[in-house]
């Protein structure tokens, strides 16, 4: 059981920034994200496109502000909980008491769902029945490659997730990369690539061809493809990935009794509060008159929220409003040296 200021849900550049907020003012976060990596949208959906609109940053990558924004909270030695979906909430006294699907508990007086489009998926095979091999012989994703070392692999997808899995693992394994058209869509270089391997035996490559049936009991006795006319292929394989990109869903937060227009979370302006006391929305998720989808926006929800969630956390305590230039108190939790 974890005790904290402030759950974060979300670790896109809203709730990471809102870590920096909660940190100035003295409160600790913990944060939440279902993906394997920080950096939400920028990270996941245009890491090396560049932002133009970041105040006093004319231009940077989205992996570019992720750093920064990372480097910026260095001083609070957040802890991350990745690869974790926040699935529950209840009451608890004061506090609230978050799970989530790796059945952590969280508790506290305050939560700031960052939770910008909701939370990154893998879109998964349309086959019947196959739910008993996830994580055991169908994978969504690669955690370590190693793990399929002189196995037969069978890739499906054409973008560049499963191009570039497909030429990394043809290096240690059994590689047979299907895709349901003959053309792939990801970058030149890989697709050059592929063929190159297949050119040279080292992968075999079925096009146009999509899954039709995964057989077994425990392990993955046979899988069989289908091309466009039904015509059916069987397949040997031990693991099957695939690569079909990602949905977003609100997932369980839509199940938390918080008021919800659409998919998104309407808000006060005022402190960026959700419709329960202690429960703050901010970035994408939220939404109220005028609200812009952009991350200096969401920048200043965060501070906002920030400032509400200390009354919470520190109900004996007055907050003072500091400037970060003259605030001795910010500085020190900076770690920032001052002669005075
Ligand atoms: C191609 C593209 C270009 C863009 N260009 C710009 C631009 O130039 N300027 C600009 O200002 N904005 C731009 N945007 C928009 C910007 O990326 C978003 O406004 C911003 O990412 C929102 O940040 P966020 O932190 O609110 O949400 P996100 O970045 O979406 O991060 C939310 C995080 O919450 C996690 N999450 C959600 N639900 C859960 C849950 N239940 N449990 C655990 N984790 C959860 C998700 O996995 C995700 O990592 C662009 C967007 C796209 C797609």
């Amino acid at each position: 059981m974890i005790k904290t200021d402030v759950l974060v849900v979300g670790a896109g550049p809203v709730g990471l920034f809102a870590v920096h907020q909660l940190g100035i003012i003295g409160l600790k976060a913990e944060v939440v994200d279902n993906l394997d990596k920080i950096g939400g949208q920028c990270i996941e959906l245009y890491p090396d496109k560049p932002i133009y609109d970041i105040p006093g940053i004319p231009e940077c990558t989205g992996k570019e502000l992720t750093k920064s924004l990372l480097e910026q909270i260095k001083p609070f030695q957040t802890n991350f909980h990745l690869n974790e979906r926040v699935q529950t909430v209840s009451k608890e006294k004061e506090n609230w008491r978050i799970t989530t699907n790796k059945n952590k508990i969280f508790i506290a007086p305050n939560i700031i769902i960052a939770g910008g489009v909701g939370s990154f998926e893998p879109r998964k095979f349309p086959t019947k029945d196959i739910e008993k091999f996830e994580n055991k012989s169908i994978f969504y994703s690669v955690k370590d490659k190693n793990y399929f070392k002189n196995k037969k692999v069978c890739i499906f997808g054409g973008g560049d997730s499963a191009l570039d899995w497909a030429i990394e693992l043809s290096k240690i394994s059994e590689v047979t990369l299907v895709h349901r058209r003959n053309e792939f869509r990801g970058t030149v270089h890989s697709v050059a690539k592929v063929k190159k391997l297949k050119k040279e035996g080292k992968i075999k490559i079925k096009t146009p061809f999509q899954i039709n049936s995964i057989e077994g009991k425990n392990s993955i006795s046979e899988i069989t493809i289908k091309d466009e006319n039904n015509k059916i292929e069987k397949i040997k394989a031990d693991y099957v990935l695939g690569f079909f990109g990602l949905i977003m869903k609100l997932g369980p937060i839509a199940e938390w009794g918080l008021n919800l227009d659409r998919k998104t979370i309407p808000v006060n302006t005022e402190n960026f509060q959700t419709n329960k006391k202690g429960i703050f929305a901010i970035g994408d998720i939220c939404t109220y008159p005028g609200k812009l989808r952009l991350i200096l926006s969401g920048f200043h929800e965060g501070a906002l929220a920030a400032r509400a969630c200390f009354k919470l956390a520190r109900p004996n305590e007055k907050y003072r409003f500091e400037f970060t230039t003259t605030s001795k108190s910010i500085k020190e939790k900076l770690g920032i040296k001052t002669n005075d």
